[in-house]
């Protein structure tokens, strides 16, 4: 069953799903399937009483494989493919000048946001999928029973999961803090555990899908790939895209690029300046401050720096990788040759993108109703 958290003023109520989860692995019915976000893996270790800012990777991935879960994939896989959509996209809207600036579409905070009170600045949305989503439709794809759990930082993420369209592909979602309920209710001696590694070929990533964690990484992630793409010389490091400033602009060889750090402070660049739309041709959204690491689904922490703390763990695992573009990632070079064929293309667009709707309106209701009949029958 599930149950829940009620908040203390009313105000927000918190869906655990972890018993259902637990449920699923003790039964054994279906192959288990888990993804992990970037930010969890950083994260979970404040669950345990490691330092703020330790990378656990190693210890989350045996720790997941202890509790019952047959396959561990990296969400930061699909980060990467997120990336070759999403810069694909910027680089056609820069041909056509259509729809520019393109805004990013990973945080389903911000989506709600725009489809509630911005409904306009839907078709500047990039289509692309979030990387969650992407995971899912991809397993789904090669492992059609199986039962798909994903990891993330975000209580937004569950609702995410069941958006029209995308229904079906990832079938529970914890949160980090649920997922040490879930170690805690195994037992698990979480800081004693060996390290343990990714399966392939859902688990191989970049650096550049790491930073997804951190405010301004999407965009500096975007940007190693689109201009790489459009033949033009960059640095790999956008140090004007990083930190917890508010608003974030940086001059690249494609335009000027906007990084916008919370959704109060999306409210500020609508207000302060009404044509803020014409000086990018990029701007990211993430709704919570700092980005994913400070997600609702972290741990609570009473440490001031806890932010800078965990956004340098991340960085740092950028700067460790070999690999640190996404378009060098090598399994979403195959997947793109054995399966999708290229960014863009009719597969690409089927599995990896996605439409949004104003709420309320009779596109979103026609579109409930289309995907109650008929939900991707014959995948
Ligand atoms: Fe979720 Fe916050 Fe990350 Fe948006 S920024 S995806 S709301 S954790």
């Amino acid at each position: 069953g599930q149950c829940t958290n009620v908040c203390p003023v009313g105000a927000l109520t918190e869906h655990f799903d972890w018993p259902k989860v637990l449920k699923e692995l003790d039964s054994k019915r279906k192959q288990l399937i888990v993804q992990v976000a970037p930010a969890t893996r950083v994260a979970i270790s404040e669950e345990f009483g490691l330092p703020s800012g330790t990378v656990s990777t190693g210890k989350l991935i045996t720790a997941l494989r202890q509790s019952g879960f047959d396959l561990v994939f990296d969400t930061n896989f699909t980060a990467d493919l997120t990336i070759m959509e999403e810069g694909s996209e910027l680089l056609e809207r820069l041909k056509t000048k259509e729809n520019l600036p393109i805004m990013t579409s990973c945080c389903p905070g911000w989506i709600n946001y725009v489809e509630k009170h911005q409904p306009q600045l839907i078709p500047l949305l990039s289509t692309a999928k979030s990387p969650q989503q992407m995971h899912g439709a991809i397993t789904r794809k090669f492992y059609k029973d199986a039962f798909i759990v994903s990891i993330m930082p975000c209580t937004a993420k569950k609702g995410e999961s069941i958006r029209p369209g995308m229904t079906g592909d990832v079938d529970a979602v914890l949160t980090t803090r649920e997922l040490g309920q879930l170690f805690k209710s195994r037992k698990i001696a979480f800081t004693q555990l060996p390290d343990g590694k990714f399966d392939s070929p859902l688990g191989e990533s970049t650096g550049a899908a790491m930073i997804f964690g951190a405010t301004g990484g999407v965009l500096e992630a975007a940007l190693r790939t689109a201009l790489d793409l459009a033949g033009v010389e960059h640095p790999l490091v956008f140090e004007d895209l990083r930190g917890l400033g508010a608003i974030k602009e940086s001059d690249t060889p494609v335009g000027k690029v906007c990084v916008v750090n919370g959704i109060g402070n999306v409210v500020k660049l609508f207000h302060d300046d009404p044509n803020w739309y014409k000086k990018y041709v990029m701007v990211e959204v993430m709704a919570c401050k700092g980005g994913c690491l400070g997600g609702g689904g972290e741990p609570k922490s009473m440490d001031p720096d806890i932010l800078l703390k965990r956004m340098k763990a991340i960085y740092s695992i950028d700067e460790r990788s070999t690999l640190r573009k996404s378009h060098e990632n090598p399994d979403v070079i195959a997947l793109y040759k054995n399966t999708l064929g290229k960014p863009l293309s009719h597969e690409s667009e089927y599995y990896l993108h996605t439409t949004y709707y104003p709420r309320g309106g009779l596109k979103e209701k026609l579109a409930v109703f289309l995907d109650k009949v008929d939900h991707r029958d014959g995948k």
